[in-house]
This record gives C-alpha cells, sequence and structure tokens, in this order.
C-alpha cells in the first residue's frame, strides 16, 4: 500500500486565495489593510528567510507588511520597546517576534509584551493558557499546529477517540499541538527525548504527529498500517548533488513511511505552507476584530 499525499502547498494557496478575497472586500468597505509586522532580532540565516517569505506572502494577498530588524546586541529595552510601540500603531494588525531570540534576552517577557489582540503567532502567555484549558478560547491558535489541524479536517480523518501520538512538547509546536488534538477528543500521548520505546508508542498511533527536528528519526515499522503521518520536521541534510549543496528532509523517512501509513505529509510541501497560511488567517481575523 501506498499512502495518499497530503498536499499542504495545495491546501496552502487555496486558504491563500480565499484570504486575498476577503483582504480585497474589506478593502473596498473600509478602505483599510491588515498590517503584518515582524521583528527580527540578529542575523540568523533562516530566520531572516522565514521572515522574508512571511512579508513576502502578506503583500501577495494584499495586507500591509512592516519589517524591523534589530542588531544581536540589541537590549531587552528595546525589543520590547519597539514591541510598545508596534502595539499602539494601529496600521499594525498583527506582531510577529521571530524566535528563537538570542539567548540574553528575556523571550517570555517580549511574547508578553505583545498586545494580546495583535498576538497573531498565538505565543503570548495568556493565548497559551487559554489554548490548554478546557472550555476557554485563545485570541489565536500558533500557525504550524493550527497548519496541521487544518490539513487533518480537510483530509477527512477523524479524530474522536483515535490514538495520537505527537513527537515533540516544544511552546510552539509539539505541546499547542497535543492541546489542538486532545480538544479534538483525540486520546493523546506526547513524547519527548526521555520517552521510553518510541517505537513501540508510535506504532500504536491512529495519527502521529512529528515535531523532533531530527532527519528521517521515525521509520516504516514505527508505523500502524493505515495511521495518517503529518511530519512537520524541517532538517537540512548534505546533498552534494544540490545546487545549494543541502535539501529538506523531515523527521520521518518518508520513502518507508508512506509504504504503510494511509496518509502523510511530504517535506517539503507539507506542513510548512501551511504555517504561513494560517499566520495570513491570524493577521486577517485580528484586522476583522477591528472593522
Ligand atoms: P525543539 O527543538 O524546540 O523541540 C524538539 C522536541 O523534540 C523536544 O520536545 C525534544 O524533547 C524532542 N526530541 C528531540 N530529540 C528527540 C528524540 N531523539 N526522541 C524523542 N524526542 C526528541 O523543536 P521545534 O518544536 O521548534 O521544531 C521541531 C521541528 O519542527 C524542527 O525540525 C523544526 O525545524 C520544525 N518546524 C517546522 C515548522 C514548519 O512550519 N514546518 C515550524 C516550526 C518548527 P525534550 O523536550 O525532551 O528536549
Amino acid at each position: 500500500m501506498t499512502a495518499t499525499i497530503i498536499d499542504g502547498t495545495a491546501v496552502a494557496a487555496d486558504i491563500r486565495e480565499k484570504i486575498k478575497g476577503r483582504v480585497a472586500e474589506l478593502y473596498a468597505a473600509t478602505g483599510r489593510k491588515p498590517g503584518l509586522a515582524t521583528v527580527l532580532v540578529g542575523e540568523d540565516p533562516a530566520s531572516q528567510a522565514y521572515v522574508r517569505m512571511k512579508g513576502k506572502n502578506s503583500v501577495e494577498v494584499g495586507m500591509e507588511s512592516f519589517s524591523y530588524k534589530l542588531p544581536a546586541t540589541a537590549t531587552q529595552e528595546e525589543v520590547e520597546g519597539l514591541v510598545r510601540e508596534l502595539n499602539a500603531n494601529p496600521a499594525v494588525h498583527g506582531i510577529l517576534v521571530q524566535l528563537p531570540l538570542p539567548k540574553h534576552l528575556n523571550e517570555e517577557a517580549i511574547l508578553g509584551a505583545i498586545s494580546l489582540e495583535k498576538d497573531v503567532d498565538g505565543f503570548h502567555p495568556v493565548n497559551i493558557g487559554r489554548l490548554v484549558m478546557k472550555g476557554r478560547k485563545p485570541l489565536f491558535i500558533p500557525c504550524t499546529p493550527k497548519g496541521c489541524m487544518v490539513l487533518l479536517e480537510r483530509s477527512g480523518v477523524p479524530l474522536e477517540g483515535a490514538n495520537a501520538v505527537v513527537l515533540g512538547r516544544s511552546n510552539i509546536v509539539g505541546m499547542p499541538m497535543a492541546a489542538l488534538l486532545l480538544h479534538a477528543n483525540a486520546t493523546v500521548t506526547t513524547c519527548h527525548s526521555r520517552s521510553r520505546d518510541l517505537p513501540g508508542i508510535c506504532r500504536r498511533a491512529d495519527v502521529l504527529v512529528a515535531a523532533v527536528g531530527r532527519p528521517k528519526m521515525v521509520k516504516g515499522d514505527w508505523i500502524k498500517p493505515g495511521a495518517v503521518v503529518i511530519d512537520v520536521g524541517v532538517n537540512r541534510v548534505e546533498d552534494p548533488t544540490a545546487k545549494s549543496g543541502y535539501r529538506l528532509v523531515g523527521d520521518v523517512d518518508f520513502d518507508e513511511v508512506k509504504e504503510v501509513a494511509g496518509m502523510i505529509t511530504p517535506v517539503p510541501g507539507g506542513v510548512g505552507p501551511m504555517t504561513i497560511a494560517m499566520l495570513l488567517q491570524n493577521t486577517l481575523d485580528a484586522f476583522e476584530r477591528t472593522v
């Protein structure tokens, strides 16, 4: 059996098209556009590329993009000062502080300084708190796990009562992903670097989400036949045949796993494009609350 490929690129393009239409409609009605501000501290090349892509995508759907770059030596007060300025700027509806921040900065305080109404990454401690509580609603759900949920929904994957396993417990992917699956009434197991017998735990999963940052860690014999596999991982591996000298692979050994799974997301072209589409959706939602 070969798994059905869940095409994140196509789903994300469809969502972006809908967002573009709604942005144009709102602009015609109000003369205003949603504005997304990105804040990059330091010169990490991967972060620079992510921020560029987010800015470009927001402009493509008709939003206003504001890009702020601070040196790696920026102080806590400088970064928080910029966030407060953006909080007060009525043209800015979403604020994204690119992570990771340089080590000397207090990430929690900076994320906590973002206005709740503009927290389009969904990382403000209050939004995260509401996300993990029963019966509370965050204003925004973090983009990557939200994108995974949309892929599962659009693929018609039943979650109620399903055994879901999440590999990874980070604040930005694993932990919110587990919370969302739990809210969807799955029975959720979260694994991490201290978990024992990962293959055995994974073999019980009807839905497996891998977010560990370990190239091709999840093997074909870890998979229950017919399971749905969502690969969040983005890992650079050397590839002398590629122009750049490297290529991107997921946390899942795609060639092996696709022979056992029922559905699988590829890397690239799975979760990645969904993350940006969800950021645009969150920015549009933030704007809509102001009109
Ligand atoms: P982190 O490094 O913050 O977290 C990794 C998690 O995986 C931790 O919980 C860690 O456990 C766990 N882990 C690491 N190694 C193992 C192992 N050998 N066995 C079991 N668990 C392990 O990573 P992120 O959550 O930020 O990202 C995960 C992956 O997703 C990365 O490849 C990243 O590039 C990608 N990513 C992709 C996005 C997209 O849009 N497609 C967006 C964000 C991330 P412990 O807690 O014990 O340390």
